[in-house]
This record gives C-alpha cells, structure tokens and sequence, in this order.
C-alpha cells in the first residue's frame, strides 16, 4: 500500500529524531512491501526564521491533504521571548487546530529493561507499567469562555468549563476503540461528585459503554485517579478523561516511567488523519550533538501506522524491534545506566533497524 506522510521535523532535536524515524519507517516499507511518500515540511521556530509566521499555510494545506504528520519537536531559546507576538508553540496548536484533532493518546509504557528509570518502588512496577491515556484535547475549560471581573468588591478572573454530549461521545468511542485493542479495561476520570460537566461526561461514557459490552469500564474521581497511578498504576489500562484532567494526569503517567526520550504520542480527528510526535521537546541543550534519543518518535510512528494505516503488525514489529535493543543493554545518555553500551542517535536507530530486518 502506499500512503503520504507530511513530516514536519522543526528546531532542535526535531531533525535528528526524524530521520531516524523516516530510516525506521522505509525499512518496514521494505519488509511488508509498503511505500511511504515524503513530503517535508516547515512549522516552529525554522518557520518563523524564514518565513515569520510558525505556522505557514502551506504546511497546514499539505498537512491535510497527507495520510498522516510525523513532527519532531519545534521551539528553542531563540523563539523564547514571551512577548513576541510569534512563537515556536503555535504550530502546534494551529495543527491540532486547523486538522480538527480532538483526541491526544498519550501511551506510558515502562519498558522492563529500563525499570532504574522510574521514580517507583521495584515492588510497585513489577514487570513494568503500559497505560494509554486518551485525552479530549479541544474542548473543556481551557476553550470555554474567561475572563477578568470584580468578584465580591475585589478584581476577580474565571474560566469556564464547557462540554456537550458529541464532544464526549467522540472521545469516550476513541477510548473504547483503544480499549478493545489493549486489555479492554477503561478507567473513566471525572470529578462528577461537583463538577455537573463531569456528570454529563459520566451519562455519555455509561451510554457508549452499551455498543462496547466487552470492555469493562469504571469511574475514578481526579483526585483518586492521582493518587491510584502512584500507588498502584498496574491497575490502569486505558484512562479517559477530559483537556485539564487530561493534561495533569497525562503527565503524570509519563513520569512514573521515568524516561521522557521514550514516549510517543498520537494526535486523533474524526477521520484517519492524525499527527504523530514525541512528548519530549526540542531539547536545545542536546541538538546537534548526535545524542538525541530517537525511540520516543520511532515509536510515534509505530502509533502512525496501528491508527492511522490500520497496520497493527508493522506496528507491532517496531515495538518489538526497539524492545529488544533495550534488551540487548544499549541505550542512548538519557536512558544510560551503570552496565549499559552507551550509544548515539544514529547508532540506536540502526539498531533498531537491524532488529527489524
Ligand atoms: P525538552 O523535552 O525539550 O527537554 C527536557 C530535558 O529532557 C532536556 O534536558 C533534554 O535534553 C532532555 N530530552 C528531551 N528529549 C530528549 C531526547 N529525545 N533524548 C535525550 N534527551 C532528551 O523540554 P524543555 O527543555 O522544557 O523545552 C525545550 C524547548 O522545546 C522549548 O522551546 C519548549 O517550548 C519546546 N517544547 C516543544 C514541544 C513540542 O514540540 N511538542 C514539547 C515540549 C517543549
């Protein structure tokens, strides 16, 4: 099969993990007589350098008409001025945006080899954490509408949390669907004993429930849900929940695996189109030094191809391929611990290519 990929690789690391990536993606391409087409794009702090906006049209336009977008990370201490009126970050959201992509999927995945990474008790991980969480990302409190105002004599602000029933049915399907390709295990987190939004989200969770009989579903309450991934995240598969909820708890889960040059992230609209990226950012410290972990952003492209070319087994491959060079004790500075084989960017990129062939 053939499918169109808009790469945005942009400041920083961005373009190093990315070609190890595009390495990665053309070696299944090879091995399952798939092609993928390239089609390189600007967006960030390299945008804005050559054409003063972070977001040009052009590269919004291309990203549409692709089958999916692979970004590598954008910003840099030279877009950094909190005044400028442009800045690196808004490409992001002008993507999420402009490709209409309301679910972020978030997988925290602690890899059994790398458990000296996370903060936890060993007696805590046991033979590691996978946790998926689903996050609704244009919605919620943080588009509702705010403000500043007097309050009670004194100035004031408030923010206001909205949701109707299509925005959470269309993240709980995303959820459900995520679900059934995991454990079928679904922990919905709410705050609905105050919040009356929580509780229209809970009606529609409970009513999506009906078509996905073979997933079990519960509900946790924020607070709880915090607590629960300390204290026993074993017991989470897939936790839905909404953009503010989302965002704490998302982050959470990241960093009880301890290992930010690990993590991918997938984000989902209505069609098949997503955008695929590394949680990490573009880590000025480290660009162009050769030394950038590239897994988190192979393994973004693992997501690409499970949700948005419907390829579970090249996904699965990649994942197993980079399961087995961790295995295998090589690991790049930001993973290294005593015993291991330090290794470059591009040296643990081919390997991972290795273990695919
Ligand atoms: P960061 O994620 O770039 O870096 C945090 C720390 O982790 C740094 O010490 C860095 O060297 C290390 N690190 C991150 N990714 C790594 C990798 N793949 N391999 C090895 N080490 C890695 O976060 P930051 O320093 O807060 O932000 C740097 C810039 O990135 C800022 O301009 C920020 O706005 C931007 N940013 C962009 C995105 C994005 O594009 N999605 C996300 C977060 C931050």
């Amino acid at each position: 099969m053939n499918f169109k990929v808009a790469v945005i690789p942009g400041d920083g690391i961005g373009p190093e993990v990315v070609e190890q990536t595009v390495n990665v993606l053309n070696c299944v391409g090879d091995k399952f007589n798939h092609t993928f087409e390239y089609e390189y794009l600007i967006a960030g702090g390299c945008a804005i350098d050559e054409k003063g906006v972070p977001l040009p049209e052009e590269t919004l336009e291309a990203c549409k008409k692709a089958d999916a977008v692979l970004l590598g990370a954008v910003g840099g201490p030279k877009w950094d001025d909190p005044n400028a009126k442009v800045r690196p970050e808004q490409a992001l959201l002008g993507l999420r945006g402009g490709m209409n992509l309301y679910c972020n999927l978030r997988p925290a995945l602690l890899y059994a080899p790398l458990k000296e990474a996370s903060p936890l008790k060993d007696s805590i991980i046991g033979d590691g954490i996978d946790i998926c969480v689903v996050r609704e990302l244009t919605g919620g409190i943080y588009f509702g509408e705010r403000g500043r105002e007097e309050i009670d004599g004194v100035p004031g602000a408030y923010d206001t949390e909205r949701y109707n029933v299509n925005e959470v049915r269309r993240i709980a399907k995303i959820a459900f669907e995520t679900a059934m390709k995991r454990d079928k295990k679904l922990t919905s987190v709410d705050k609905a004993n105050i919040l009356e939004t929580s509780r229209l989200w809970r009606g529609v969770i409970e009513e999506v429930a009906k078509d996905y009989p073979e997933v079990t579903v519960n509900h946790m309450y924020v607070d709880n849900a915090s607590m629960q991934l300390v204290r026993d995240p074993k017991q989470f598969d897939v936790i839905v929940t909404s953009n503010m909820f989302g965002d704490i708890l998302s982050d959470e889960a990241s960093m009880i695996t301890g290992s930010i040059g690990m993590l991918p992230s997938a984000s989902l609209g209505e069609g098949k189109l997503g955008m695929y990226e590394p949680i990490h950012g573009s880590a000025p410290d480290i660009a162009g030094k050769g030394i950038a972990n590239p897994l988190a952003t192979i393994l973004s492209a693992a997501m690409m191809l499970r949700y948005s070319f419907n390829l579970e087994t090249e996904a699965k491959v990649i994942e197993g391929a980079v399961l087995k060079v961790l295995e295998e004790g090589y690991r790049t500075g930001d993973i290294m611990s005593e015993g291991m084989k330090l290794v470059g960017t591009n040296e643990i990129g081919r390997l991972v290519l290795e273990k695919i062939e």
